[in-house]
């Protein structure tokens, strides 16, 4: 398979799964929406819009070639440890998940990092629109980030589009604003994450908003002492102080370099 071929799959399921679950949220919504839904996907897919035009050149030039140079050398930590199979596809998996897991609690507790993911969480709504909702600036950095990841480990071409793809379906559902009921979505929790799992992370209280970083299996909030649970009425009231921003595309981009506007 083409590079070509494997990242248009990864572009098929990120549409699919959208239109999935943006058809079970209209469906069976959990919250009722207070904004008018199509400004929010109109501004949410301007968003994703820039995103995808602008993300081409970092894959292209920066995550590609790394991605080529790791499978085609057999190079990196995995590889001493397992040859290609199933064991390092799993580990590799795992890799993955444990270092977003790292990205996503170091973008809350740096200053520098935290005024570009602040972007997404100035959002006081949450639904299938919010996982688009990321700065630009963020995508580059966790570009940067993620191929050091593959270069150190040696996660090859085929384990990290596989990752990326089940990444995207399970950001996807986990911002959907989905009805799920409470004993099913206490079971399913337990493993992964979960739209209120997630809910408890877009809070603005800022004891669960500061937690609750996974992004496909909750085990490791558990193993890295982050978790913790919000109260439903804490659930209600979801984003930031800021409630100016929420929608408005330059102020967003903008954001980061802003140093009039708090960040908190
Ligand atoms: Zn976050
Ligand atoms: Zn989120």
């Amino acid at each position: 398979m083409t590079i070509e071929t494997l990242t248009s799959l990864k572009l098929s399921f990120f549409i699919l799964g959208f239109i999935l679950f943006f058809f079970l949220e209209t469906k069976y919504s959990n919250r009722a929406w207070k904004t008018r839904r199509y400004k929010r996907l109109l501004f949410h897919s301007a968003v994703a819009l820039i995103n995808t035009v602008i993300m081409r050149l970092p894959v292209l030039f920066i995550l590609m070639p790394m991605l080529l140079l790791v499978t085609e050398n057999q190079f990196g930590l995995l590889y001493l440890v397992a040859d290609y199979n199933i064991l390092k596809f799993i580990m590799s998996f795992l890799i993955l998940d444990i270092a977003m897991y790292w990205w996503h609690r170091f973008n809350h507790k740096n200053q520098f990092l935290w005024r570009f993911h602040f972007v997404h969480h100035v959002d006081t709504h949450m639904d299938v629109g919010t996982s688009l909702r990321f700065h630009i600036g963020e995508l580059i950095l966790s570009t940067l980030y993620k191929s050091v990841i593959i270069l150190f480990f040696g996660i090859s071409l085929a384990e990290f589009l596989f990752y990326e793809i089940i990444l995207v379906l399970s950001i996807q559902f986990h911002h959907s604003n989905i009805r799920i009921n409470e004993k099913f979505d206490a079971s399913l929790s337990k493993f992964i994450v979960t739209p209120k799992y997630h809910t408890n992370h877009h809070t603005r209280v800022r004891k669960s908003r500061e937690a609750n970083y996974a992004s496909i299996f909750t085990i490791w909030d558990k193993i890295f002492l982050s978790y913790e649970d919000a109260t439903d009425a804490d659930r209600e009231v979801m984003g930031l102080e800021n409630r100016e921003i929420e929608l408005n595309l330059i102020d967003n981009l903008y954001h980061p370099f802003n140093k009039k506007v708090d960040s908190d």
